[in-house]
């Protein structure tokens, strides 16, 4: 059993703006009315740093969704909804709307993802905050450029006759969008901007876990401005809500992130009406680092934020450590300081560089994996414990002598735990770093650049950082190779998953 290390948690009261949004039970938003569930049913979320119960939603299942899909339909079929009618212009300015009004409540919005999620206040008000927030105003410059193309066609069965051809680019109709609880209001922005930027209609289902900036997020797209029943907000559980949302037959696509083993779920549940599919899904990512790195400091700065940022609950994060023999001992002594100079506490409290995980379901989780590890016989170097005996911490925690056939190598923890191992060879580290069913990100550090192209070239990844880690853009598409995932988040890539390319031939 994983041993339980003490940690004095200070209890800190969220603003009277936060406490205010969570006093009553918080409802789910159908064509522009905030709704109780149908059963009348609620579920408590959990402030991680306590297990104590911040607040009631509603939990939605069957007939929300169906009563939202219904909503969406509704104004995606009729052709004279103003929606519809709207100039990629204007449609842009509402999108951009939603981006400033974000950054107009930065600050409440960062304290209710750190109260529901666990992570820094700090973090969310200059990561996931100004990221969602520049999404939302990334995608608004797209409505403009959804251009399609004219096609010199040659028919061979109507030798002269004279045809003009080209494409248009369409909404894909209705879409479903199921979201994770590591970066709550993030991922709900990186879903839907995209959708709204190409003209969809949308039901969005929250992580139960971390439901609560999603809701809010829910509000201030109704005050940019955007019609009712376009964007659709339900609540729930993810077997009954999200597995209704997957499989409903009046939905044209279907978008998720969370983990592999329920995207699989989603892709059975998709099969009924053949409903297009986009998935970002688990990592188990490589982080490699040559001898010949150019600052041994600034890596081991860079290997330790690539596990340690989010408290490890990134599918990107750099869980497989790689360091050139010569410089294995050194990198292993540094990032295990930097795990154990790390300032657990709430979210909430200003000091707190790392908070909890996200849910007792996760702390069991991560045990159970510090468990695993060490029954097989890898060496704890840094952390391996529980931390206090309330809420969700972990410690910080770095494993070596690790095999690489061990569930700790092989699978995804989803919490603070690297794993670190030497190599000898640049061959044998990418054969190594592509011995995985995932292929979602990677990291290279070296000074040598040709070297580090060499690499990235034959890492099977969707994402490869070189001499950085966890750099995010809304520009840059994110997403990945083999099981962690179909399809790409963000930059231009995801526009093309959200059309259909519809191609019109005219006989001249
Ligand atoms: P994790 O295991 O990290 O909690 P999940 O993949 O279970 O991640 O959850 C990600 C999202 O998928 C959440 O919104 C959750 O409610 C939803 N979900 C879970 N199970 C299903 C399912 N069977 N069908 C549809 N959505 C689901």
């Amino acid at each position: 059993m994983v041993a339980t290390a003490p940690l004095d948690i200070p209890v800190i009261e969220p603003s009277s703006r936060v406490q205010e949004f969570l006093q009553s039970p918080r409802q789910i938003l159908i064509n522009g009315k905030w709704q109780s569930a149908a059963s009348g049913k609620t579920f408590t979320v959990f402030n991680p740093a306590s297990g104590g119960e911040i607040a009631q939603v509603a939990e939605g299942d069957a007939e929300d969704i169906a009563q939202a899909v219904a909503a969406a339909r509704k104004v995606f079929d009729d052709p004279t909804h103003a929606w519809n009618n709207m100039t990629p212009s204007e449609r842009g300015k509402l999108i951009w709307k939603i981006g400033d009004l974000i950054l107009e409540n930065l600050d409440e919005l960062a304290e209710l993802e750190s109260l529901d999620n666990g992570k820094p206040m700090g973090v969310a008000q200059v990561a996931d905050v100004p990221l969602s927030a520049d999404l939302f105003h990334y995608m608004a410059g797209w409505t403009t450029k959804l251009e399609g193309n004219t096609i010199p066609i040659s028919v061979p069965y109507a030798p002269g006759a004279k045809f003009h051809a080209f494409t248009m680019r369409e909404p894909v109709g209705v879409v479903g969008q199921i979201i994770p609880w590591n970066f709550p209001l993030l991922m709900a922005a990186w879903k839907l901007g995209p959708v709204l930027a190409t003209g969809n209609c949308v039901v969005l289902k929250p992580a139960e876990q971390t439901p609560l900036t999603a809701l809010r997020l829910g509000e201030i797209i109704q005050e940019a401005g955007v019609p009712d029943g376009v964007v659709n907000i339900v609540t729930g559980m993810g077997e009954t809500a999200g597995a209704a949302l997957a499989a409903h037959d009046e939905v044209d696509k279907v978008a998720f992130t969370g983990s592999t083993e329920v995207g699989k779920m989603i892709v059975n549940a998709a099969s009924g009406n053949l409903k297009k599919v986009t998935l970002e899904l688990g990592g188990k990512s490589p982080n490699i680092i040559f001898k010949d790195t150019a600052n041994l400091e600034a890596t081991i700065a860079g290997a330790a934020s690539a596990i340690f940022f989010n408290h490890g609950q990134c599918c990107c994060a750099g869980s497989r450590l790689y360091v050139e023999k010569d410089i294995f001992d050194d990198v292993v002594a540094g990032v295990s300081a930097a795990a154990e100079s790390i300032k657990l506490g709430p979210g909430l409290a200003p000091d707190t560089e790392m908070g909890p995980l996200v849910s007792d379901e996760q702390l069991s989780r991560v045990t159970g994996y510090m468990n695993a590890g060490q029954e097989a016989g890898a060496t704890c170097v840094a952390g391996g414990t529980r931390r206090g005996e309330q809420g969700y911490f972990v410690s910080p925690t770095v494993i070596k002598d690790a095999q690489d056939d061990m569930s700790i190598v092989r699978e995804e923890i989803f919490g603070p735990v690297v794993v670190a191992d030497p190599f000898d060879d640049i061959e044998e580290i990418i054969g190594r770093s592509n011995d995985s069913t995932y292929g979602l990100a990677a990291g290279i550090w070296t000074n040598d650049i040709g070297k580090a192209h060499r690499t990235a070239a034959r890492l099977r990844a969707g994402t490869v950082w070189i001499n950085c880690y966890n750099i995010f853009d809304a520009a840059l598409p994110f997403g990945g190779y083999k099981q962690s995932g179909w399809g790409r988040e963000m930059g231009h890539e995801v526009l093309d998953l959200y059309t259909e390319t519809k191609a019109v031939c005219l006989g001249l």
